[in-house]
């Protein structure tokens, strides 16, 4: 699932090699079949974005936002990858890759192209992005939360912490990986209810979204540099990494979970809480 590092990455490549493109064509693939399309516009996917010129690249929690010049309209294309969903920016005469459903060429002659192993994810074409499901209600982003506004946004959430960090109308833009990292970070036990957290540690979870994401922008950005379809993550500390020494206590990291909910912690450097099915 691309996060905000990733995404931000993404945002930083296409703002630089795409801005200002038009769009030649617009090919939906299979035919017939654009099962990640929402046209919220009502003037049809193909022909609102056939001849649209690229003006900005915005990113906002886990969606990538390509705003095209009026016509005379406003028009975005909203893009939520979700579990599966990814960017490739491609030369024509590359083969593409599998399960790649949407190819926009581009005036300059490369390819933006979206790939979905499983088609989770869906891209919005729309006037207002206000219409965008589950995009209006998102919450500040992590960098634009003051320390103050934070600790009082916390406070009408009662659950697991761990649960409260990946809510969009919480804070946009973390998601189960960045979860499991911020909180490492933190120290805290992801089961730990946000009740139990005391003043002291809510700050330390603040300070620690904000490095946390900082540092993982960085690695990410020399790591995909413009290979934007990749998700380098072998650096996290803890995300994925069950069994492997913990990288500040050398203790196994544990695992709770299955599948694409998994959750990964150390139980030496972020003690107590109640843990699931155990
Ligand atoms: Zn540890």
């Amino acid at each position: 699932m691309p996060e905000l590092p990733e995404l931000e990455v993404v945002r930083e490549v296409l703002q630089r090699r795409v801005v200002g493109q038009l769009i030649t064509d617009v090919q939906v693939l299979p035919p017939g079949g654009p099962i990640v399309v929402r046209d919220l516009s009502g003037h049809g996917f193909q022909g609102s974005l056939s001849g649209a010129r690229i003006q900005g690249i915005q990113r906002r929690g886990k969606f990538l936002v390509l705003a095209f010049e009026p016509q005379p309209e406003a028009l975005f294309l909203a893009i939520n990858p979700k579990l599966t969903g990814r960017l490739q920016l491609a030369a024509a005469s590359e083969k593409r890759l599998p399960r790649t459903h949407i190819v926009l060429v581009l005036s300059g002659g490369r390819q933006l192209r979206y790939i979905d192993q499983k088609q989770m994810g869906q891209l919005y074409l729309t006037r207002s992005l206000d219409e965008v499901p589950e995009y209006a209600g998102l919450g500040p982003e992590p960098f634009d939360v003051s320390l103050d506004s934070f600790r009082a946004r916390l406070k009408p959430f009662r659950g697991e912490i761990k649960g409260v960090l990946t809510r969009g109308e919480f804070i946009a833009g973390i998601g189960n990986a960045y979860a499991d990292e911020i909180l490492w970070s933190a120290r805290l036990h992801p089961y730990r209810k946000r009740t139990q957290l005391t003043p002291d540690e809510i700050d330390r979870l603040y300070a620690a979204m904000r490095i946390t994401l900082t540092e993982a922008i960085e690695k990410v950005r020399l790591e995909m540099q413009e290979n934007i379809h990749l998700k380098p993550r072998d650096f996290l500390a803890v995300h994925m990494k069950t069994g492997e020494p913990c990288p500040r206590c050398g203790t196994p990291i544990s695992l709770v979970g299955a599948n694409q909910r998994i959750t990964n912690f150390c139980r030496t450097c972020q003690p107590g809480g109640l843990i699931k099915g155990m």
